[in-house]
């Protein structure tokens, strides 16, 4: 059970506040996705749910638990980066398999669970590999490989397909919705781009300057838009 509640979270910078009193329920395994201008609050936001950043105020609950102090390797969260972060040095199979092996698990363990995402992302034939020899949708798929590996309850995602073409963008679009409806966990997805969120989401979250302007699923927010600003955000070309 990993539904996640934000409860009047806030995070100030010195003097400069960009998230105000964010009121959020996440279902568990709901596809949320938080969209909005840059600079609008939304790596923020996800990196206090990792525990990448300190919450100024507020309180974050996963399940049942406040978890407003606990470090990220205590959450049961995995985090997927824009620019993949992948370790230039290791193969496929080593970069998926480095955080359990950190972890000390068995080895026949890690091997399952590298072994099945691959399947799943179909990158099998690439686990030999180094990330410099794959193609930016290939390494976007092994970041989700890696994250996949950790079996977290939620899944952050923060602008993953920004670097692809249009083209790999529309496959990964599908791939990650898939993906989503096979783990059966949580994801919480940042983009800029309403076509992601219209087509990815259960409920969409947008933001401007800090704060939530409406959330709703993508039909109500495109039939109901509560303010200009958002209708302008949703109905814009991309
Ligand atoms: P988004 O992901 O929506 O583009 P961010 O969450 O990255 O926006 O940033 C929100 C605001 O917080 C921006 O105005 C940004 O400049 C500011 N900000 C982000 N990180 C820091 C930081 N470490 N110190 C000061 N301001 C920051
Ligand atoms: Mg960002």
């Amino acid at each position: 059970m990993a539904g996640i509640s934000l409860r009047d979270i806030q995070k100030t910078y010195g003097s400069l506040t960009v998230v105000h009193k964010l009121n959020l329920e996440i279902r568990d395994k709901e596809f949320i996705v938080l969209v909005g201008p840059s600079g609008c609050g939304k790596s923020t936001t996800l990196r206090m749910i990792a525990g990448l950043e300190e919450i100024t105020a507020g309180q974050l609950y996963i399940g049942d638990a406040l978890v407003n102090d606990l470090e990220s390797k205590d959450r049961d969260i995995a985090m997927v980066f824009q620019n993949y972060a992948l370790y230039p040095h290791m193969t496929v199979y080593k970069n998926m398999a480095f955080g359990l092996e950190l972890r000390k698990a068995p080895r026949a363990e890690i091997d399952a669970k590298v072994r099945e995402a691959a399947r799943i992302l179909d990158i099998e034939h690439l686990l030999n590999r180094k990330p410099k020899a794959l193609s930016g949708g290939q390494r976007q798929r092994v970041a989700l490989g890696r994250a996949m590996v950790r079996n977290p309850a939620v899944f952050l995602l923060d602008e993953p397909l920004s670097n692809l073409d249009a083209k790999l963008r529309a496959t990964m679009r599908v791939e990650i919705s898939k993906l989503h409806k096979s783990l059966g966990t949580t994801f919480i997805y940042v983009t800029h781009d309403q076509v992601e969120a219209m087509t990815m989401a259960d409920r969409i979250v947008v933001m401007k300057d800090g704060f939530i302007q409406q959330v709703d699923t993508p039909q109500n927010l495109y039939d109901n838009p509560c303010n200009m600003f958002v209708a302008g955000f949703i109905g814009s070309p991309q």
